[in-house]
C-alpha cells in the first residue's frame, strides 16, 4: 500500500505574501535532509507539505526521523493513500492502521474533505468509516471525548489519506528564511542548545570555537565538532571556524588585572567572533549565556561584554534556568556528548575572585595594559574552517 509523509506547517502558514518563500525554503531544506535515502517527490498543496516515495528503495522510517527535525513544520504523520471512493477509504484504513487499532480499546474517526467535489460530506465519511472499524475490530468502542487512537481521514484533490495522530514536529521557522548569525560555540551544555533555538527561528549558522593549544587538546575541539554534528541535524550544514587565542589569553593572564580577566577574555572572543561573522556574512552574533549563571554573566559584565561590539549579540538562553536548558539538550541529544570533560580556554587561568559588577571604565583601563590589536590580529591569522553535517 503506497505510503506518504504529511508534514504539516505550522507558523509560516500564517506568513501572507512570504509564505510562498517560506514554503520554498523548507521544500530545500527538505530535500537536502533526504537527498541520500532514496527517491521522493516533495510538494506542498493545502498547508502541507506531501513526502512520498517514489520507489520501493526510499528509506520512510529515516525519512520520518529526519523530518522530525525540519524547523518550519508543526506536525509530522505517516499516512496510508486511498483511492477516493468510501470503499478504497473503508478498507486501506483498517489495514493500513491495523496494528495500532489492535493495541487501542477506543477510538473516533475525524474526517476532512478538503476536496468539495467528493460526495460524501466529512461527518457522512466518519460515520462510514467508523461503522466498518467496530465490525472489523469488534473489542473497539468509540469515545469521542478521550479516544486511544483517533483515525483522520483527510480527503484532498490527489487522493484519500488514512492516518493515526500526528506527532509534534520541530516548530519553528525554515532555516535560511532569516538570515545568517554567528554562534559562539564551547564544548559546554550551553552554546549547543543556543544555537539550536536561534536557528529554529530561522537563521542558518556559522560556528566559531576558540582554542588555545596546548592548554586545550585535540579532544575538546573534536567535542565541539561532535556536538554540532547533532545541531546540524536540525540546522542544516554548519561551517566552523576555529580560532587561537592562546597569546592572547596568556597576555591577559600576564598583564591584566586578575579579577578582571574573564569579562577581558569575552571581550576580545565578542570582538574575534564579529571579524569571523563580517567574513561570513553573518549579522548577529549567539551566545549560551544565561543571567547569573556565573560571573561573567552578570549584568554589569555582559554590559561590558556587550561594548566592545556593534553588532547584535542574541543570547537566547539569557532568561532560562538550568534545569530547562539540559532538558533542551536531552531533546536534542546534546547531553551526552556536553558533559563529557574536556577543557575549555574559558576555564583555563580563571581568577579565584572574578570581579562581578566590573564597570566599562576599569575594563577599558585594565585591557590598557596589552597590545590587543595585535594580538588579535596575531589570533585571527589562526583561522582554520571545516564544515559539518549530519548526513
Ligand atoms: P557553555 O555551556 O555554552 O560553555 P557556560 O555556561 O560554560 O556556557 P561560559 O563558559 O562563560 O558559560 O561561556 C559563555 C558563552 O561564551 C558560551 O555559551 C559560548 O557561547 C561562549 N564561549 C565560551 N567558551 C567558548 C569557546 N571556547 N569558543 C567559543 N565560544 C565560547
Ligand atoms: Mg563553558
Amino acid at each position: 500500500m503506497k505510503e506518504v509523509l504529511l508534514l504539516k506547517l505550522g507558523e509560516i502558514a500564517l506568513k501572507g505574501l512570504n509564505r510562498k518563500t517560506f514554503e520554498d525554503v523548507l521544500i530545500k531544506n527538505i530535500k537536502r535532509r533526504l537527498r541520500d535515502l532514496g527517491e521522493f517527490s516533495i510538494s506542498s498543496r493545502q498547508s502541507t507539505i506531501y513526502v512520498e516515495p517514489l520507489d520501493g528503495s526510499a528509506d520512510m522510517d529515516l525519512a520520518e526521523e529526519r523530518c522530525a527535525k525540519i524547523f518550519g513544520v508543526v506536525s509530522y504523520t505517516r499516512a496510508g493513500e486511498a483511492e477516493k471512493t468510501l470503499d478504497s477509504i473503508r478498507e486501506k484504513a483498517g489495514e493500513y492502521l491495523r496494528d495500532v487499532l489492535e493495541e487501542a480499546a477506543t477510538f473516533k474517526v475525524e474526517a476532512k474533505r478538503s476536496d468539495k467535489k467528493f460526495p460524501h460530506k466529512s461527518p457522512e465519511i466518519a460515520m462510514e468509516l467508523g461503522a466498518y472499524l467496530l465490525e472489523r475490530f469488534p473489542h473497539l468502542r468509540v469515545d469521542v471525548h478521550r479516544p486511544d487512537v483517533t483515525v483522520w481521514v483527510e480527503v484532498r484533490e490527489s487522493a484519500a489519506f488514512v492516518h493515526a495522530d500526528a506527532r509534534p514536529g520541530a516548530g519553528g521557522i525554515p532555516v535560511g528564511s532569516g538570515g545568517r548569525g554567528l554562534v559562539l560555540i564551547s564544548g559546554g551544555l550551553d552554546s549547543p542548545v543556543a544555537a539550536w533555538s536561534m536557528a529554529k527561528r530561522g537563521l542558518e549558522l556559522t560556528a566559531v570555537h576558540f582554542a588555545s593549544p596546548p592548554y586545550t587538546s585535540e579532544l575538546a575541539h573534536d567535542k565541539v565538532v561532535r556536538l554540532l554534528e547533532k545541531v546540524s541535524q536540525y540546522a542544516g550544514r554548519i561551517k566552523l571556524v576555529t580560532v587561537e587565542l592562546t597569546h592572547l589569553q596568556e597576555a591577559i593572564r600576564d598583564y591584566c588585572p586578575e579579577e578582571l580577566g574573564t569579562v577581558i577574555l569575552r571581550r576580545y572572543m565578542l570582538r574575534a567572533a564579529q571579524r569571523v561573522a563580517q567574513d561570513e556574512g553573518c549579522l548577529c552574533l549567539i551566545t549560551g549565556e544565561s543571567l547569573g549563571q556565573v560571573a561573567s554573566q552578570t549584568l554589569q559584565a555582559i554590559a561590558c561584554t556587550d561594548a566592545a561590539v556593534h553588532m547584535p549579540v542574541f543570547r537566547p538562553l539569557i532568561g532560562t534556568d538550568k534545569a530547562e536548558i539540559v532538558k533542551t539538550a536531552r531533546r536534542i541529544d546534546t547531553f551526552d556528548t556536553s558533559i563529557e570533560p574536556y577543557e575549555d580556554c574559558c576555564t583555563i587561568f580563571t581568577p579565584k575572585h572574578p570581579r562581578t559588577k566590573p564597570t566599562l571604565e576599569m575594563v577599558e583601563r585594565g585591557e590598557a595594559a596589552i597590545d590587543g590589536e595585535a594580538l588579535l590580529e596575531e589570533a585571527l591569522r589562526t583561522a582554520s574552517a571545516q564544515h559539518i553535517r549530519a548526513y
